[in-house]
């Protein structure tokens, strides 16, 4: 099989994944848009899926994100940033990034809205799923998200468009993502037009979807295993 073959088909496996919870959760699919997610893989890979229809890539580092979207630049793709953010360089991360996924607090807002340079990057909050007092991995603690996004409202160049999460290891996804659902439904009603709702990676999209989820964030369904050194 070729690469885009390969592509194609998990591409196919992972849209009808997402169609099928539509369907028990009953909503309609349009809501729930796939970002996949190319850390580790080559921009011909990002090329063939842009080819495939694919309009919404995720990277989480900052050295490689930016490479990958300056080759592409030519593609027109929707750029989501959704790993943990040095404030040293998230001005860099805002010149190429539509979309700040990580955003976890206040200190990142105003070099991010520097960095984004006359455009507007759309912001989601990183909400942390991880029971108070723990380690935590990364995410503001849901006390804490109120204060950052007024920070983002204020600040040029930003646009709030809701929140992001990763299920805590070792969790069962259903539960955290329930979790989820409820800071998020108190987040609304202070800030009713932040809409947005990534959650959900390739072993646990359904239960994102079933939660709310508008954006699923899906890296090794479709692209395959990644390298083990992370
Ligand atoms: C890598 C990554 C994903 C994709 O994970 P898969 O399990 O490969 O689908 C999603 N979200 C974040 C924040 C990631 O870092």
């Amino acid at each position: 099989m070729s690469r885009a073959e390969q592509l194609r088909a998990n591409l196919d496996v992972v849209r009808r994944r997402i169609e099928a919870a539509c369907d028990e959760a009953d909503r309609d699919p349009a809501e729930v848009s796939l970002v996949v997610v190319t850390k580790f893989f080559p921009a011909s890979d990002v090329r063939v899926l842009a080819d495939l229809g694919v309009t919404d890539v995720g990277e989480n580092r900052h050295q490689e994100a930016e490479a990958k979207a300056a080759e592409c630049a030519d593609l027109g793709l929707t750029w989501h940033f959704i790993g943990g953010l040095q404030s040293n360089k998230a001005a860099a991360v805002a010149a190429y990034a539509d979309v700040v996924e990580s955003v976890d607090r206040p200190k990142l807002v105003a070099p991010l809205s520097r960095g984004a340079g006359g455009r507007t990057v759309d912001v989601l909050l990183q909400v942390s799923l991880d029971p108070p007092g723990a380690d935590h991995r990364a995410g503001a603690a849901p006390d804490d998200l109120d204060e950052l996004a007024v920070a983002v409202t204020g600040a040029e160049g930003l646009a709030l468009r809701g929140l992001m999460a990763v299920a805590p290891l070792g969790e069962d996804p259903g539960e955290a993502f329930a979790r989820l659902a409820a800071v998020r439904s108190a987040f609304l009603e202070q800030h009713p037009r932040a809409t947005a709702l990534s959650a959900g990676m390739s072993g646990d999209l359904e239960h994102a979807v079933a939660h709310g989820a508008t954006h699923v964030r899906v890296g090794s369904a479709v692209l395959g295993p990644r390298p083990a050194v992370q």
